[in-house]
């Protein structure tokens, strides 16, 4: 028989126990299915119920091109004093940025006139516009989100962003999915024809319309016959960050590529400077065509050991990373203002921007990755490996993740997959 003390110490050890499991990885989790974010905050008060029976609410969808202008116009109204009012307070401003696609709910009476407007802004807020007595008031409130997690999947036929937009996937997702696998994969170079990927993310919707994206939970990446897995955890310290399947952070300690993905980027790189990449041997470096004023990013964390001018490179910065790497961004329009031999640089950090200085016959970073002062090939190096999970909690992690894997099963399986494949 266990003394009293004992049971009590056991009671504590479990309690302490489901704490931790509460608050760490379970927080990531909770999201999937569905999590919802309530906030007790009033919603914006309705018009007036008198004067509901003249009045006359209809939504309108903003369209490619929009102002705000030419969607209440075709709501109907004909009301320059409502435009005026639109035009110079400052709580409309928000209705200058009309994303395609969003609702705009919009109430006129018999003439035309403007009497509300109900918009749900990016930052989350409902924002009311109303007239009282001839005189216009503007009021936001934020409003009850909840977030849903959404699976889709696509298979590359011309570019990441093809394949995600017919996936339906917003762009800032597909920012984000490059992002997490930029320890891994440069999206420049590495991604072809016939790649696959899944993504499980999280969206926020109020009343049942879409208001924006959240967090990537887990994402799949099937590059030249190699599936990589990601997927994100908070570690110990409240850090969120991606881990493959073993427990390894995604982020590598070199992102593969000096220059972030974008819709921009993505568009831009490749027929000209191809077949410089052929000749890798002669040329020490990968090039990276961009628009002039592109950021440039440390690939890893160092210190500036060079930056100014130097023959063939133009303006060009050497950065002296961990042990004996290297790394050389070359042909650079200009440095950012922090940029000077002895600074520190983080992974990541803007250090400058593209250009054609010294010997460029076009817009694009020349990137050198050496090893013991000998260039590398960056695009097939193996590069030095990332963080852990430690050995204490990879077990939790492993078991945290299974309900994700899951879903990214489930995701490969739907029928986004079909539809990413008409690309
Ligand atoms: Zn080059």
């Amino acid at each position: 028989m266990p003394a009293p003390g004992q049971w009590l110490a056991v009671a504590v050890l479990s309690l302490s126990g489901m704490a931790a499991f509460g608050l760490a990885p379970d927080t990531v989790l909770d999201t999937v299915p569905t999590l919802t974010i309530e906030r007790a905050l009033p919603r914006p008060a309705l018009p007036d119920a008198d004067a509901a029976d003249t009045t006359y609410w209809r939504e309108e969808r903003v369209r490619r091109g929009d102002t705000i202008g030419s969607l209440l116009a075709r709501a109907g109204v004909d009301d320059p004093e409502a435009m005026q009012f639109l035009r110079t307070d400052p709580a409309a401003r928000p209705l200058y940025r009309l994303n395609p696609g969003r609702p705009v709910h919009v109430a006129t009476d018999a003439d035309g006139e403007l009497v509300g407007l109900r918009f749900h802004t990016r930052a989350g807020e409902m924002l009311a516009i109303e007239r009282h007595d001839g005189a216009f008031r503007a009021e936001s409130a934020p409003v009850a989100e909840d977030v849903r997690t959404v699976l889709r999947s696509g298979e590359i036929r011309s570019s990441l962003f093809g394949a995600a937009d017919a996936a339906g996937i917003p762009d800032a997702v597909t920012v984000a999915l490059a992002e997490v696998f930029a320890g891994d994969i440069d999206f420049y170079h590495d991604v072809q024809r016939g790649d696959r990927f899944s993504v499980v993310y999280e969206m926020r919707y109020v009343d049942g319309e879409p208001v924006g994206s959240g967090r990537i939970l887990a994402a799949e990446f099937e590059n030249r016959g190699v599936t990589l897995r990601v997927f994100l955890w908070r570690d110990a310290d409240g850090e969120e960050g991606y881990f493959t399947e073993a427990g390894r952070s995604a982020r590598g300690a070199f992102l593969r590529s000096p220059v972030e993905f974008s819709r921009i980027t993505s568009g831009f790189t490749r027929a000209r400077f191809h077949p410089i990449l052929q000749k890798w041997r002669a040329h020490k470096g990968v090039d990276y065509a961009a628009p002039t004023g592109t950021p440039v990013r440390a690939t890893a964390d160092g210190v500036v050991t060079f930056a100014g001018r130097q023959g063939g490179y133009g303006n060009v910065i050497f950065v002296r990373n961990q042990r004996t790497y290297s790394t050389v961004y070359g042909h650079l329009s200009r440095f950012a203002p922090q940029v000077k031999a002895g600074a520190r640089v983080r992974q990541g950090e803007t250090i400058g921007y593209v250009g054609m200085t010294g010997w460029a016959t076009g817009p694009h970073l020349h990137y050198e990755f050496r090893i013991a002062d000998v260039a590398r090939n960056p695009l097939t190096v193996a590069l030095p490996t990332a963080p852990t999970i430690g050995p204490d909690r990879v077990d939790e992690f492993k078991a945290a993740i299974l309900p994700l894997a899951d879903s990214l099963v489930l995701a490969r399986s739907l029928p986004g997959a079909a539809l990413a494949a008409t690309d």
